[in-house]
């Protein structure tokens, strides 16, 4: 199918990016285009201005400061693989991003817009959730930070507003402590996970503290079993998986008693991981 008409427009800035939403109610942001066009393509929308922002300058630096790393929003998934930085202090973000898509979706693909579309079974919400990151937006009132915990509300829904612009996601900077998991259970290299976790912890002796596992691929959300964090803390596995508090939606990839089996199976194989030295 081909989208229904639409006018476009290339913002240079994101004041005029922020305006132009501002006096086009149905009007779409444009990053890397790989969940929108398909969007437009299957008529699932039709906004009549799409509002191209790869042409503002200074959106996709890629920074470590004031012990966080802060990712711009037009950072390209593929450029993120290539970051040193990002292999050094988010390892859990680099473990994610292979599993996006295919080479050609994520040269185009952007942390900000995969951020910002918020599908339930991606990679990148979970893992701004398992690190207890947060998301920089610009809006008609100026720019505000949202913890990650707050920013996703529900199945596509977010706490942008209209009219604001995400401009980074910032995670903080990984110490010789911090510890991270990641696996996802996938039809084919690719696709989109059946069910997938992301986790971190913080070592703590021989144990682990704060351990933080966010699941996406089962509800609207990616989602944190608090119990079987706890469990996992105290160095009980068998107990993470037996106490899994989740309450993984029947969906056309699995019912929700096999999605949960998956947790379990997940669960024992990032705890490993999450357990390693780095
Ligand atoms: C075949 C295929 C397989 C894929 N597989 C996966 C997968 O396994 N895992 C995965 O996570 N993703 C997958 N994707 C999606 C891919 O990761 C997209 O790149 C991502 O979801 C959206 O990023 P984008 O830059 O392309 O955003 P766009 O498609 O341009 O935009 C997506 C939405 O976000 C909004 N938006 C974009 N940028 C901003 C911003 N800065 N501020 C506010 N709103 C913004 C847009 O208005 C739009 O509503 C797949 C896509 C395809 C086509």
């Amino acid at each position: 199918m081909k989208p229904a008409p639409f006018a476009y427009k290339k913002a240079r800035s994101l004041a005029e990016a922020v305006a132009l939403l501002g006096e086009n109610a149905d009007a779409r942001l444009l990053a890397g285009g790989q969940s929108l066009i398909a969007t437009l393509n299957m008529r699932l929308s039709a906004p009549s201005l799409l509002i191209d922002i790869n042409g503002i300058g200074g959106l996709d630096g890629i920074a470590h400061k004031g012990g966080a790393l802060e990712i711009g929003a037009l950072t390209r998934h593929a450029q993120a693989e290539r970051s040193d930085l990002i292999a050094r202090h988010a390892l859990l973000i680099a473990r994610a991003l292979p599993h996006i898509g295919h080479a050609a979706i994520r040269n185009r693909g952007t942390l900000g817009g995969s951020i910002a579309f918020a599908d339930p079974a991606a990679e990148l919400p979970a893992c701004l959730l398992a690190l207890d990151g947060e998301v920089d937006a610009t809006g008609p009132k100026g720019k505000r930070t949202i913890h990650a915990q707050d920013f996703f509300k529900g199945l596509f829904e977010t706490a942008l507003g209209a009219q604001d612009v995400l401009t980074a996601i910032r995670v903080p900077a990984a110490t010789k402590d911090s510890r991270v998991g990641f696996a996802e259970l996938a039809r084919r290299h690719g696709d989109y996970a059946m069910v997938g976790l992301a986790a971190s912890a913080r070592a703590d002796g021989k144990g682990l503290a704060d351990v933080r596992l966010a699941f996406f691929g089962i509800g609207a959300t990616a989602m944190r079993p608090h119990k079987s964090e706890l469990a996992l803390a105290s160095g009980n596995v068998d107990a993470a998986v037996a106490t899994l508090d989740l309450e993984p939606n029947d969906d056309l990839q699995a019912t929700a008693a096999v999605k949960k089996h998956l947790a379990g199976v997940l669960l024992r194989r990032v705890a490993r991981q999450l357990m390693e030295a780095r």
